[in-house]
């Protein structure tokens, strides 16, 4: 199954329960432009090398369109098609005013010279400045791009329309960056397993965790949460897996992985496989990494209580099902990565107003609003005896469609 029909039967099935009409969901899940570049370069060696930049924008009955940007060699169109609709529903979720897009590039970043990589990020810009813009669509960080992509996409913006921050988000601190975006995405997973152990009366200090993906999104979430007093005792990433019953020491890991770039080899470690990892006996499985890792062949091999999606489609729907039948409750994507996105919120609105904020202050109003989004995600799935996911599709579908009938066709 392709990424957008896995991101279109869960929309299908939310949107019943909202009670859409026909055409209001075929409005709904149609994309407003898909963009499509040709991204060429010269490469260091005097070869010209040409890549395929896509940029789809969703939805903008909320606001801006929003979403970040990837640069992996699986990127296609079909995949940021179903990436920029889960914006749409993310940012309408947690409530801040923005639609949903993404963007990337097919390209292995890995095979790039740092200087191949500015000229990519460069060329796809002069490609797509003229359909982006603080106040049209914002690009920001995913796999594949980091803070100094995002400084070159605003140097290269500016090239074009002068001084404008609030073009894009997950900049540098020295360029306008926000304290405490980085850790975001990973900080928000922690919240929201934090709210879900709870919400499932299970202490989170006794709690044994498997991360697989050590990334951006995974090592921060695997700091919060050693922070919080769990035990993270399976880590992967494409190097393999480790594996400690006493619980890795996370702060150690971080270190090591700054210099070997992998968690493979981490002393006092016991190696696993991807595949171990995923199968752990754990409390909370967190997958961190690509979308579509959860399948109906591994799905039943899976022993946590709960699965907390930070990666973007990690759950394929027979997995999905597998998981409601063997009574594992699944937080969505949507809901539980959305800490990227709103602090993203955060620097743009810092951006706008030529202010910014402590990076406690970033943190507290971070919190507020995952805990906030969580509690009403619960409420949703309690009240009309549905999964979380489809909870949190019928709540990002709902302030969407309403929306859209109060703007107008
Ligand atoms: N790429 C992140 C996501 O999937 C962040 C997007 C943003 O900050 O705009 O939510």
């Amino acid at each position: 199954m392709s990424s957008y029909e896995t991101a279109c039967r869960y929309f299908d099935q939310a949107s019943r329960q909202v009670g859409l009409s026909r055409n209001m969901q075929e409005l709904l899940r149609t994309p407003e432009r898909e963009v499509k570049v040709e991204v060429a370069i010269e490469r260091d060696n005097g070869e010209i090398a040409t890549y395929i930049g896509y940029r789809v924008q969703h939805d903008s009955s909320r606001g801006p369109m929003k979403g970040g940007l990837r640069f992996h060699p699986e990127v296609n169109g079909d995949e940021v098609l179903a990436l920029a609709s889960l914006m749409t529903w993310k940012t309408a979720l947690v409530n801040i005013p923005y639609g949903g897009a993404k963007g990337g590039i097919s390209v292995d970043v890995s095979k790039l010279s740092q200087g191949e990589l500015e000229r990519v990020t460069r060329k796809f810009i002069d490609k797509i400045y003229d359909v982006i813009g603080p106040l049209k669509d914002i690009p920001a960080p995913d796999m594949g791009t980091n803070a100094q992509v995002m400084a070159w996409i605003m140097n290269q913006y500016e090239k074009y329309c002068g001084f404008n921050p609030a073009c894009v988000t997950g900049k540098p601190l020295e360029l306008h960056g926000a304290d405490g975006r980085e850790e975001a995405t990973g900080r928000g997973v922690a919240m929201i397993t934090r709210q879900t152990l709870d919400h499932m009366k299970i202490d989170l200090s006794g709690a044994t965790v498997a991360i697989q993906g050590f990334g951006n999104v995974g090592s921060f979430a695997a700091q919060f949460l050693d922070e919080f007093g769990a035990k993270i005792v399976a880590v992967s990433d494409a190097s393999g897996g480790i594996y400690c019953a006493d619980g890795i020491n996370i702060p150690k890991l971080m270190e090591y992985c700054k210099d070997t770039k992998a968690v493979r080899g981490f002393p006092e470690t016991e190696a696993i496989s991807n595949d171990e990892v995923l199968a752990s006996n754990v409390t909370v499985l967190i997958p961190a990494a690509l979308g579509g890792v959860l399948t109906k062949e591994n799905a039943k091999e899976v022993r946590a209580r709960c699965i907390i999606e930070a990666a973007n489609n990690p759950t394929d729907p027979d997995a999905d099902e597998i998981f409601s039948k063997n009574e594992i409750v699944v937080v969505p994507d949507i809901l539980a990565n959305a800490g990227g996105v709103t602090v993203s919120y955060f620097e743009w609105v810092q951006n706008r107003q030529h202010f910014s904020w402590e990076k406690a202050r970033v943190r507290s109003e971070l919190d507020r609003i995952m805990d906030d989004s969580f509690e009403l995600v619960w409420k949703i799935a309690t009240d009309k005896k549905v999964s979380l996911r489809i909870a949190a599709y019928i709540l990002g579908i709902g302030r969407v469609g309403r929306a859209t009938v109060m703007g107008g066709i």
